[in-house]
């Protein structure tokens, strides 16, 4: 099936609501090309210098596109992050919600990210220190935050981590769930996601 037949066909079983980011890390401006051209416009990356590269000649093209950060974020790359990106999916540190403070965000929205596995290897704010930052970031920081974000465990069960996902966004009044990737994102949709993030099921397996 062409990417073209496999879009339309994810997009429908999405139903409304429920957006679809297409994750184009480790995939090149020629194979994205056919999404742009069928008016998709949001878009996923996670490496700030990957994202400027091949994005800024697409985003002359398509002044529209949306492209969202949804990798870890080093601090020291924030000024050029906010210079590619429309929206950041994974603020997860003091560190971070302190200089974005500072920064000129105008018209950029920004998402939580919460390491529901508590994976030492993985980016996100830990379980338990979730409900205090995120209550900084809205309250001291006063960041734009509009939900949260999570990437479950890859051996674990999804389920429970969309759960605990959906119950803190609840807790704190926010509204956008970006939850479910290729291997679970109809999962994702039925316990809520307002957003899912594809790219193996879109592109094929990436070349590292
Ligand atoms: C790579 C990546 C995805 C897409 O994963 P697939 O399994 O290829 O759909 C989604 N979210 C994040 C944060 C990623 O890094």
């Amino acid at each position: 099936m062409d990417i073209i037949a496999k879009y339309q066909e994810i997009k429908a079983s999405l139903g409304q609501g429920v957006r679809l980011m297409a994750v184009t890390k480790n995939h090149t401006a020629e194979e994205i090309r056919p999404l742009l051209e069928a008016g998709h416009r949001l878009f996923g990356e996670n490496r700030v210098f990957e994202a400027i590269e091949k994005w800024q000649p697409l985003k002359e093209e398509y002044p529209d596109i949306e492209l969202h950060m949804i990798g870890s974020l080093q601090s020291n790359k924030l000024k050029e992050a906010l210079g590619i990106f429309s929206a950041i999916d994974s603020v997860d540190r003091e560190s971070l919600a302190q200089k974005l403070s500072l920064e000129d965000i105008g018209g950029k929205s920004f998402l939580i990210e919460v390491n529901t596995g508590s994976e030492p290897q993985k980016g996100g704010i830990m379980p338990e220190e979730a409900d205090d930052f995120i209550n900084k970031c809205l309250y001291e920081y006063k960041l734009p935050i509009k939900g949260l974000m999570c990437v479950p465990p890859a051996d674990e069960e999804a389920s429970p981590h969309f759960a605990f996902l959906k119950t803190l966004a609840k807790r704190h009044g926010l509204k956008e769930l970006s939850m479910g990737m290729s291997g679970d994102y109809l999962l994702a949709v039925q316990q809520g996601s307002t957003c899912v993030r594809l790219g193996t099921v879109l592109f094929g397996p990436r070349k590292s």
